[in-house]
């Protein structure tokens, strides 16, 4: 059995990031940008008022001055003529400053009396102005790779790009394996259930950015499964859900060689979750998941997603953690790495505390869609005391 991180890094070996494609800025949420991008103008692209008021001159910044209103410089309409001596011109947020002027008193702090104004204040040098390229300069880049979230995009568009170059988004095929499984919506038979954790999976590679090719219900045999996998042809990955115990019904692990899996690692001293496997199938990366619902998405949240976001360009790194106190008291962890359902909760200091589930079976929904975060126990973990910090994954 090898380690989390052991076989994190193998995960890692197995995928590499997905080519490169232009991608319309409006569809490029969530993407992630695959080299930078260097501004195409300067911003803004001229000295511009920040503020509605009146642009001046500096020797006319005193209070009590009287200044005649020569004009008006408008976002998008700006005022040509300079500034004179003696003179003001209206001005409105993101206009141009006219010549001569080289700050802008608010227009709060005047008092306008048809085509004049007196100064009840005196703006600085500068003062309510931003200068030319204040925000960025032309040349000036957006680093890479980085995932496009609004800020990002918002700046993208500023500096002038329609298209972004971004990873292609894998397409994950999703295979559900057992007879004992029947489709929700569906009747089940006595002996039967609903095949769950795969629409919790779907979403979560969906939220990742994935495209999820969710194949149908696998029975236990290697014909079935074969059936099955014939129809992940063409996908960058194969995430195949059950079957993968030692028992005598678990196919994916029987039929490993039959298949022509070339199996990378099997087994991970983790809780929940042991029975995972890798490997690759006809050169297509392949994740074995255990079957249980929350093992299934607690390596989800371990393996799968941060093994597709290196396929989508980011870099290797398994989920971030947090550092928060327990809520309550822990017993000793075994030999394997824990990943505890927990709640989050406010203390009276108003400070984030980590309470874990009294019950922790890895067959529990319920539980897991409780939780918000998972605790963390490094394996051989001593009992730990409520205030100790613990490691929290936020889910
Ligand atoms: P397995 O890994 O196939 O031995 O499955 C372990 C447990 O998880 C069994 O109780 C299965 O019935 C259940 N299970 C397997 N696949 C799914 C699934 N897709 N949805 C819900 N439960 C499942
Ligand atoms: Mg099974």
């Amino acid at each position: 059995m090898i380690s989390v991180e052991q076989a994190l890094g193998h995960l890692f070996q197995l995928v590499s990031p997905l080519g490169v494609e232009m991608v319309p800025i409006d569809q490029a949420g969530g993407r992630v940008l695959a080299r930078p991008v260097a501004a195409r103008l300067t911003q803004p692209p001229f000295d511009a008022s920040s503020m509605d008021g009146y642009a001046i001159r500096a020797e006319d910044a005193r209070p009590g001055a009287t200044l005649k209103v020569s004009g008006e410089s408008a976002a998008g309409r700006r005022h040509q003529d300079p500034v004179r001596p003696g003179e003001a011109v209206r001005i409105f947020t993101g206009a141009p400053m006219p010549p001569g002027a080289d700050r802008v008193v608010i227009q709060e702090d005047v008092e306008r009396k048809g085509g004049t104004i007196v100064l009840r204040a005196a703006p600085g040098p500068g003062e309510n102005v931003r200068p030319a390229g204040n925000d960025f300069r032309l040349g000036d880049t957006l680093s890479a790779p980085r995932r496009l979230g609004p800020a990002a995009l918002a700046l993208a568009a500023a500096m002038n790009h329609a298209e972004l170059p971004c990873h292609r988004r894998p397409e994950i095929a999703v295979i559900s394996t057992g007879d004992e499984l029947v489709e929700p919506g569906q009747a089940p038979g006595p002996d039967q259930i609903v095949a769950s954790n795969v629409y919790g999976l779907k979403a979560m590679l969906e939220a990742e950015g994935a495209r999820v090719r969710r194949l149908p219900i696998a029975g236990d045999t290697i014909e079935e499964l074969q059936a099955v996998l014939d129809m992940a042809r063409g996908t960058d990955m194969i995430v195949t859900i059950g079957g993968a115990s030692a028992g005598d019904r678990d196919v994916i692990a029987r039929a490993a060689e039959t298949l022509g899996i070339e199996q990378d690692f099997y087994k991970v001293a983790m809780r929940p979750g042991k029975p995972l496997m890798a490997g690759r199938l006809a050169g297509t990366p392949m994740i074995g998941l255990p079957g249980n619902p929350v093992s299934a998405l607690v390596c989800g949240v371990v393996f799968v997603v941060p093994t597709v976001r290196v396929m989508m360009g980011l870099p290797a790194a398994a989920q971030p953690r947090d550092r928060v106190p327990l809520a309550a008291d822990v017993g000793p962890n075994g030999p394997r790495e824990h990943y505890m359902r927990a709640m989050l909760e406010a203390g009276s200091d108003g400070a984030w505390r980590v309470r874990p589930f009294a019950r922790q079976d890895s067959a529990l929904l319920s539980v897991l869609s409780a939780a918000d975060a998972l605790l963390v126990r490094p394996p051989g973990d001593a009992p730990r005391r409520a205030g100790e910090v613990v490691e929290i994954i936020r889910i």
